[in-house]
């Protein structure tokens, strides 16, 4: 249950709190305020406020006096050339706050996205759920054997049932032995800021984290990237979609450009250029290492 009933309530009071106003406002954004999406088995991300929209961005490239709008095929004709040619500011005139709640070692990930504005839930001043994040049993697999940093097949049977357990027996057991260090029931209590300490990293912490939209293309194109880990790419990709609906030109151009798009090195480009005049070009005539040659194959989808 990501969100408690009161939290609820509370979020629905906001909603219904509908204001007008002269500043721009994107549609698609609108009906994601004060909504949160669901994220793994106890996180959300929800869109606390946003600052512009696709018109923004044109607007602040044409250093214009209005709303900076010429034609709809005009503006997507911008905002595609800005991303190609990553002149990036003009995307910085666009912020968005979003509040989540995410597992600690997710939390790890993320916070490395220096350049965000992050306010975290005290656990000095207020005692944590007792809310982990138990893997679905398909999440649940085995070390990757080609890749170090990533995982390859599911857990199955007794195996996958032993490791379900302990993680769910430690996480219960640390908490229960947090609950009773700070209890002050005939005793001190020990300070939550101390006791925290004996909790698993698979709690949730929950934090208020606000970008402007090219560092949050910077950060999807990372996250949202299939070789992020699950636990942070589920998060990514429930934000892209907000992303698309709040900025649907910039976003298809992100798509385009930096998400199916590819860098290639200079000695990547030339074998290219090799093979269309008909050369059979192979990894050891190639200039490249196994592991670039792997990775050009992928990208150019042969061999
Ligand atoms: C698949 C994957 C695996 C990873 N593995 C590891 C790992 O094993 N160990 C590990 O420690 N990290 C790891 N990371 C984290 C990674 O190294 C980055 O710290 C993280 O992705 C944040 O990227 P960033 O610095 O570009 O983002 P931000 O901090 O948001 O910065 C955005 C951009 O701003 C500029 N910038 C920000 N701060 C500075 C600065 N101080 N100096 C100069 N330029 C700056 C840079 O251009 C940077 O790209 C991994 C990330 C991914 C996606």
């Amino acid at each position: 249950m990501p969100l408690s009933a009161d939290q609820q309530a509370e979020i629905d009071a906001a909603r219904a709190e509908a204001q007008t106003t002269l500043r721009a406002t994107a549609p698609g954004m609108e009906k994601h305020l004060y909504h949160a999406a669901p994220v793994l088995d106890h996180g959300f991300v929800r869109v606390v406020d946003y600052m512009g929209d696709d018109n923004a961005i044109c607007q602040a490239a044409r250093v214009s006096y209005g709303r900076g709008t010429k034609s709809v095929s005009n503006d997507e004709g911008l905002i595609r050339y800005l991303m190609r040619h990553w002149h990036s500011t003009p995307f910085e005139m666009c912020e968005i706050k979003l509040h989540v709640k995410l597992p600690v070692f997710v939390a790890r990930q993320w916070i490395r996205h220096r350049t965000a504005n992050v306010n975290e839930y005290s656990a000095r001043y207020s005692i944590l759920d007792r809310e982990f994040y138990i893997p679905a049993p398909d999440s649940l697999a085995a070390q990757s054997a080609t890749n170090n940093q990533g995982r390859g097949e599911a857990l199955e049977g007794p195996e996958a049932q032993r490791v379900l357990d302990w993680l769910r027996e430690d996480a219960t057991r640390a908490y229960d032995h947090y609950e009773a260090m700070i209890s002050t029931d005939g005793q001190q209590g020990l300070a939550r800021e101390l006791a925290r300490m004996n909790l698993p990293a698979n709690i949730y912490t929950q934090w208020y984290w606000k970008t402007d939209l090219h560092n949050l293309l910077h950060f999807l194109r990372l996250r949202a990237d299939a070789h992020a880990q699950y636990e942070i790419r589920v998060y990514a990709e429930a934000i892209g979609e907000m992303v698309r609906d709040w900025v649907p030109f910039a976003y298809k151009a992100f798509e385009d450009y930096r998400m199916g798009g590819a860098t290639l090195s200079a000695g990547a480009l030339d074998c290219i250029r090799r093979m269309l005049k008909g050369e059979e070009v192979t990894q050891e005539n190639s200039g490249m290492s196994k592991g670039e040659w792997r990775e050009f194959q992928g990208v150019i989808q042969i061999g």
